[in-house]
């Protein structure tokens, strides 16, 4: 027997048009990348999102095909993504901080027909455009007025381009399974991985992380979404916030200390997410600047683990609550979040941040379970770790063109390359990336455990351990520290400060002092590159 409910396909256009009828007058400020702060509000979003869907239309765009956008978070951004998933087309978010030669492997493999790009990124796309033959137009995302002179051939400016026709359009209707948007993987290893979104799965993954536990959006929130769009589906923030009511701020090109905290401020944000570095950075202006976050409910920390200092900066010193969570692009990209369960919430204090260091549960549509290399399942005792697989109707179930097949098994789980361990109420904490965990007599040491408490060290900026050819013990754990400004510990004073916080056979068997730790294009700590570095470094142990 078929249940007698309507058919109502999950699909992004459905989104704005809620925002637009049921918080019509809520805002969207951004700061502009031409300088200004920008005002909008849901309503004219939709109506310039249709303009746009039709203007696409206008110019032989349509179902299935690939549109990239180079750009930061912004209105216009915003009005892209709901015009390009309006008539069936696939935003595909390009990371601009990726090297030229990756973003056009990327494009390419992709076949963008249109790009939207930022002012920021003409000089880049100048570059790249020689390299990109499926690549019709580009879109520049501004008004002729500030058009600048440029070799990038058909390029017009947004405003006049979106002008050209009346708006008199509605949004097309496909199957919920169609695909809406496109991110691709870093690639760390192997070439680079798209992930395809569809209109259901976006519109799921929305629902899924609005609820209480995951980030509790509501139409009184002032969000501020810092993580790029082009950063992991943005965390979905493009389609929750609208979803949700919810006041978005976007903080466009500027995302250092004082832009960020500025813009927290004069627009009173209650709630705002990025990756640690960037809460690092505003952690810092404050303490020189004197600042304060009176109107900062809480912020959501994700993309690398959130080291305990920053979620004690901000709970203890400025009132902000900490939701850590851990996602990934193949996810949508939530995975868990940190919120507190009966069983935990009576916490204060140094136990409190412990289980805040773990990145938490997963909200419903997210399945989890760890497992060794058999695929058996391994208990949650809080300490047993192994693989971490996932599955859930916001998970990838391949990527496209098939690449990396071996990850996804006959039962639909997705193995997420992370080491995790699951504890007796459902916390999962990641302990490593499976391919940097280190190997060291037949057990594993995880290396961002020990980074985790070399940045506790008051004189330590940042550190990084990486696992090197050990003739006894296979491998053995090397910690590189960057020092603070102004501050000279030693390695025996970094060993002290380790050796009460862990048991002894994690103990690195050297401490190597460096300028800098390099980075990929979202943050992460770049191990391949330090493993390159350290390749004939032979520890003292050896
Ligand atoms: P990219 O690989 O392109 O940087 P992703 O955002 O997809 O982009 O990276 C996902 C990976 O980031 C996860 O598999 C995990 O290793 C890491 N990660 C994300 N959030 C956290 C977190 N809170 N703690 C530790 N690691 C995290």
């Amino acid at each position: 027997m078929r249940g007698l409910m309507q058919d109502w396909p999950l699909l992004c256009s459905k989104i704005i048009d809620h925002a637009a009828r049921e918080h019509p007058r809520r805002e969207v400020v951004s700061r502009s990348v031409e300088g200004p702060i920008h005002r909008t509000n849901y309503k004219a979003v939709r109506e310039r999102a249709l303009k746009l869907a039709q203007r696409l239309e206008k110019d032989g765009f349509g179902v299935g095909d690939r549109i990239a956008t180079m750009a930061w978070n912004t209105w216009r951004h915003l009005e892209c993504w709901y015009g390009i998933t309006g008539i069936g087309a696939v935003y595909h978010t390009l990371n601009p901080r990726l090297f030229p030669e990756q973003i056009a492997w990327i494009m390419n493999d992709a076949e963008d027909k249109l790009l939207f790009v930022d002012l920021t990124f003409l000089p880049l796309v100048e570059a790249l455009q020689p390299k990109l033959p499926s690549l019709r137009k580009v879109v520049v995302l501004t008004d002729a007025a500030n058009m600048p002179e440029t070799k990038v051939a058909n390029a017009v400016p947004y405003e006049e381009w979106l002008n050209e026709v009346d708006g008199d359009f509605a949004w097309k209707e496909f199957d919920e399974t169609t695909a809406a948007g496109m991110c691709y993987t870093s690639g760390t290893t192997g070439n680079p991985k798209g992930v395809v979104y569809s209109h259901r799965s976006n519109v799921l993954h929305s629902m899924l992380s609005q609820a209480p536990d995951a980030m509790g959006l509501a139409s009184r929130d002032s969000m501020l979404p810092i993580v790029p769009l082009f950063h992991a589906n943005g965390w979905g923030l493009a389609l929750t916030a609208p979803m949700a009511g919810a006041r978005l701020v976007m903080p466009g090109p500027k995302m250092d200390g004082a832009s960020v905290h500025e813009l927290i401020n004069t627009e009173k944000v209650t709630c705002s997410a990025a990756v640690p570095t960037v809460w690092l950075m505003l952690l810092q202006h404050l303490q020189s600047s004197g600042g304060e976050l009176p109107t900062l409910d809480r912020v959501v920390i994700g993309g690398s683990a959130c080291p305990r200092k920053v979620t004690d900066a901000f709970q203890n010193r400025y009132g902000v609550k900490v939701v850590h969570a851990w996602g990934m692009t193949e996810m949508s990209p939530l995975g868990t979040l940190c919120a507190l369960k009966p069983e935990v919430a009576d916490k204060t204090g140094e136990e409190l941040l412990d289980v805040e260091e773990k990145q938490g549960f997963p909200p419903f549509g997210v399945e989890m379970k760890v497992t060794d290399d058999a695929n058996v399942e391994r208990p949650r005792d809080g300490k047993t770790f192994g693989r971490l697989k996932v599955r859930g109707p916001a998970v990838a179930s391949a990527y496209f063109k098939n690449q990396g097949a071996e990850m996804f098994d006959e039962e639909g789980w997705f193995d997420t390359g992370d080491v995790a361990h699951i504890d007796e109420n459902g916390y999962m904490q990641i302990t490593d990336r499976a391919k940097d965990v280190i190997k060291s007599g037949g057990e594993w040491i995880s290396s961002i455990e020990l980074e985790n408490i070399a940045v506790g060290h008051p004189e330590v900026a940042e550190a990084a351990v990486i696992g090197l050819q050990h003739p006894k013990w296979d491998e053995r754990p090397l910690l590189v520290c960057v020092k603070k400004e102004g501050c000279d510990p030693t390695k025996e004073d970094i060993l002290a400060f380790l050796s009460d916080k862990i048991a002894k056979w994690w103990m690195p068997d050297d401490v190597v002092f460096v300028e800098a730790i390099p980075h990929t294009a979202t943050g992460k700590i770049q191990k391949t590159t330090l493993r390159e570095d350290f390749r004939d470094y032979v520890l003292p142990t050896a």
